[in-house]
């Protein structure tokens, strides 16, 4: 398979990582991910504008502009023959001589992006998944698709260790967000989700969701919420490019609602594969 480094697309095993890249060595950079349905890019352009944003937020210029970024991309579906997956993408500061300071402008970034054939994820989406709650120690930047994932990578380990698959983490007692993925409560046929701040990403999934909400007449609203409101709730649910929208059913093994995806959770999945064959075709 192919793959994109600076621009040129070579294969795979000829793909290499010097040992002062600034994002292996520090995890100076930024990423994205982004589905492939039908051989075409879902929500491309708002990946793509989060991705030259969280850049932005760390003084990072990424050299290419959204559409000379997708025209890459689009032909490293073609030469992968990628009908249904992912593309991941990840550009970081550059080489230079290791040293905490940022490196001079002449340095350029290191832009890669690679493709993986990936299935939905349909049966969590059907039955659900059981979840772990987790103080949120990570820092208050979390707005920004960072490479430094270690808080996300040990919360999700204790997820996978208490077999479950997500842990939904707090600051206080208001949660915030998953190890991947947004959270939304529904109480009484209301969405409720974590405000777009700097507590949590603002998920290009999470905002297609509030999206078909205001759409479709579902009230929804971006409000903190606390633990004892996720335990009330009638209806709890994951989103997140990887996995869509997931339903959670149990949270440190007390079931949510009835225990089983629920109705609205349900219609939300219905609608956002309406928006996927809307943008992507059938
Ligand atoms: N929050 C975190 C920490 C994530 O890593 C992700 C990535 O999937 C999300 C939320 C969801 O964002 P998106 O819907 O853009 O994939």
């Amino acid at each position: 398979t192919y793959v994109i480094v600076n621009g040129e697309f070579i294969n795979r095993s000829e793909a290499k990582i010097d040992i002062e890249d600034r994002g292996y060595q520090f995890g100076d950079g930024v990423y994205e991910v982004i589905r492939v349905y039908n051989g075409k890019m879902f929500t491309g352009t708002e990946h793509l504008e989060r991705l030259i944003d969280s850049g932005k937020k760390i003084g990072m210029d990424i050299p290419y502009t959204v559409s000379e970024i997708k025209q890459q991309l689009e032909s490293l579906i073609d030469k992968n023959r990628l009908n249904l997956g992912t593309l991941y993408l990840q550009v970081t500061r550059g080489i230079a001589p290791r040293n905490h300071a940022f490196p001079s402008n002449d340095v350029s970034p290191t832009f890669v992006a690679y493709s993986k054939e990936v299935g939905r994820p349909v049966e969590n989406m059907k039955t659900g998944v059981k979840t772990i709650l987790n103080a949120d120690i990570r820092w208050l930047l979390c707005d920004i698709k960072s490479l430094n994932l270690l808080g996300n990578l040990m919360a999700k380990q204790k997820a996978v260790e208490a077999g479950c698959f997500e842990a939904i983490q707090h600051r206080d007692g208001v949660v915030t967000e998953g190890s991947l993925s947004n959270i939304s409560i529904i109480k009484n046929g209301k969405v409720i989700t974590h405000p777009a701040d700097n507590l949590i990403l603002n998920g290009i999934t999470r905002q297609k969701v509030l999206e078909i909400c205001r759409n479709n007449d579902i009230p929804s609203s971006e409000t903190p919420f606390t633990v004892d409101d996720l335990k009330s709730a009638d209806e709890v649910f994951l989103s997140g490019t990887t996995v869509e929208i997931t339903p959670i059913v149990e949270i440190e093994g007390e079931k949510v609602g009835n225990g089983s995806l629920g109705p609205i959770t349900e219609h939300l999945q219905a609608l956002f594969v309406k928006e996927i064959e809307k943008e992507c075709g059938t």
